[in-house]
């Protein structure tokens, strides 16, 4: 097995550049930064791996934590959100319809959470069509951010990092190399 070789972020506050890299060319996986964190600090306590080259590890930093590839920092979230009625759940019974359809009518959302977007300023769907649990309930978000946002936040947007030991020494390390 490959070792892992360090990978230098943009900063230390970048949270989408893998700090470590194994293996090269189409193999080549990056360490995703936000999994290996331990849980109370919002990581998952795990070493999770995924491919570069296939976007597999783009993927994953995307639609998985919503960070964005372009600004290392997690995307915007709506400036407004709003619940709308679906017209699908005003389709009356109709026995002469198919059985596939009834049963896609009964898991078939009644209401949509919609959120408004700073960069486009259009509502965008934050759920499936399907009354179904999702692994990631940010996804279709997230998605939007992705196509849409072009490395763009709200404006006055920050404050995205808990003020812990860490973040204070970091910021403290940033003030020093200021004044090199
Ligand atoms: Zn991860
Ligand atoms: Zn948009």
């Amino acid at each position: 097995m490959n070792r892992l070789v360090f990978n230098s972020p943009n900063g230390p506050l970048d949270l989408y550049t893998p700090r470590f890299v194994r293996g090269s060319g189409g193999d080549k996986v990056g360490l995703c930064p936000i999994c290996i964190e331990p849980v109370e600090r919002g990581g998952r306590g795990l070493k999770m791996f995924a491919k570069t080259k296939v976007s597999a590890y783009n993927y994953h930093l995307q639609y998985y934590h919503g960070i964005s590839s372009k600004t290392g920092l997690p995307y915007s979230p709506p400036i407004e959100f709003r619940t709308t009625l679906r017209d699908a759940a005003f389709e009356p019974d109709d026995p002469t319809k198919v059985k596939s359809k009834s049963l896609s009518k009964k898991t078939s959302r009644k209401n949509m959470m919609e959120g408004r977007c700073h960069a486009c300023g259009e509502w965008v769907a934050l759920q499936g069509t399907k009354d179904v649990d999702v692994l990631v309930k940010e996804l279709y978000w997230w998605k939007h951010a992705a196509s849409c946002h072009r490395g763009t936040t709200i404006a006055g947007e920050g404050d995205y990092f808990v003020h812990d030991e860490v973040w204070a020494r970091i910021r403290e390390f940033s003030r020093q190399k200021e004044f090199l």
